[in-house]
């Protein structure tokens, strides 16, 4: 257990965020990084509990949280990027926008705040890139079996890497025109700026995965053809499929679907040429149908784009401020919430 009056002596600290008047003006990300000491004693709070509810129950890829917690505050910053790297492959992308069930599963969150566990993943990845500790891990031994991944999102990518490092001979292909799906055209830079996915690029690569961008698996490649070249063919195409509404209204022009407004903001960052009338905020009285995290990316995207008003409509009632006895924890508790967007 990293400190065993941890949890009585030091509250909660969030990491800080870019101040609001600041961070509207531009789509850099707007999370910063708590100081060595605070995330020390953020480390701290963590009571390495007998049955670790972070791990068993809140997290989806098991990540060995009271383990890292523990390494942190130690300053075994090494080591803790092993423990983390032993189950996600991509910790810079969850520490950044994972919804962090971990966190509302943590039992301190029973009578007090819970450990900030995902920015403590945020800091020891980011560290280790910063040490030089994040190297290419190219297989020893080939096994000169080739496979094919039909999508790049986190999905295809994490299953590329996996492949390639057994010794696989390991092809990514997207129908899209850059790797990493909804990463890269649907979460907004603010959140998670791009250099971030083109990194973890470079060391795929690196561990001999190839990218080839612009194919359409059962368009462009027959999967007759997949079949015939390749021992497997790993499906990681994503949902892709937005939701309609079918209400009067919906063929009136200035409706689009969410993910076609925020790639088009993302393109842009990229220095993509847009089409002549992209899709803009900008002087408009904008309204954002659904109240969940998409919904306020489009918030996000069109207080900075310059919308003169924006309104968010959600169909559910509001949730109460605290769990309600019908949901305890370690449930994912169903409370109201306010984005960074929001605010
Ligand atoms: C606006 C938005 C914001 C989000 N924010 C968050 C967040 O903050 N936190 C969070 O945890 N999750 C968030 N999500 C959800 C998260 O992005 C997804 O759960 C995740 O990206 C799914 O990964 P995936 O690899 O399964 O699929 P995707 O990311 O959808 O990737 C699938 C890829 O497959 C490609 N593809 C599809 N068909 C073919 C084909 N036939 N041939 C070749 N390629 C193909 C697609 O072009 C795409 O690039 C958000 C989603 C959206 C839409
Ligand atoms: S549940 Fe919370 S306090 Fe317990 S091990 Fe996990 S992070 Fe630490």
């Amino acid at each position: 257990m990293a400190k065993t009056t941890g949890f009585l002596e030091y509250t909660r600290e969030d990491a800080p965020k870019r101040l609001v008047h600041q961070r509207v003006k531009d789509f850099r990300e707007l999370e910063q990084l708590l100081s060595d000491d605070k995330l020390h004693r953020q480390a701290a709070r963590c009571m390495d509990c007998g049955v670790p509810s972070c791990h068993t129950y809140g997290c989806p890829v098991e990540n060995r949280i009271p383990d890292f917690n523990d390494l942190v505050y130690r300053n075994h910053w090494r080591r803790a990027l092993d423990v983390l790297h032993s189950t996600n492959n991509f910790p810079e992308f969850t520490g950044r926008v994972c919804p962090a069930p971990c966190e509302s599963a943590c039992t301190l969150g029973i009578n007090q705040p819970p450990v900030t566990i995902k920015h403590i993943e945020l800091q020891i990845i980011e560290k280790g890139f910063k040490e030089g500790w994040v190297e290419a891990e190219p297989p020893a031994v080939k096994t000169g079996k080739r496979i094919a991944i039909a999508g790049s999102g986190p999905a295809g990518m994490a299953a590329a890497q996996q492949l390639a490092r057994r010794g696989h001979d390991v092809v990514l292909m997207e129908r899209s025109d850059r790797i990493g799906g909804l990463l890269r055209y649907g979460i907004p830079d603010f959140k998670l700026e791009k250099w971030v996915i083109d990194r973890r690029i470079e060391q795929m690569a690196k561990e001999g995965v190839i990218f080839e961008t612009g194919v359409e698996v059962g368009k462009d490649l027959s999967v007759r053809y997949l079949q015939r070249s390749f021992n497997a063919v790993v499906l990681a195409a994503g949902a892709s499929v937005p939701r309609d509404l079918n209400v009067p209204g919906r063929d009136l022009q200035g409706i689009h679907f969410a993910l076609d407004f925020l790639a088009q903001q993302n393109k842009a960052i990229a220095g993509d040429e847009l089409p002549q009338e992209p899709i803009s905020a900008r002087d408009k009285h904008v309204v954002v149908i659904g109240g969940g995290d998409t919904g306020s990316d489009c918030v996000g995207v069109s207080i900075r784009q310059g919308a003169r008003s924006i309104t968010q409509i959600e169909l559910l009632p509001k949730p109460p401020q605290q769990r309600s006895p019908r949901n305890p924890w370690p449930e994912w508790p169903n409370v109201l919430r306010t984005s960074s967007s929001q605010q």
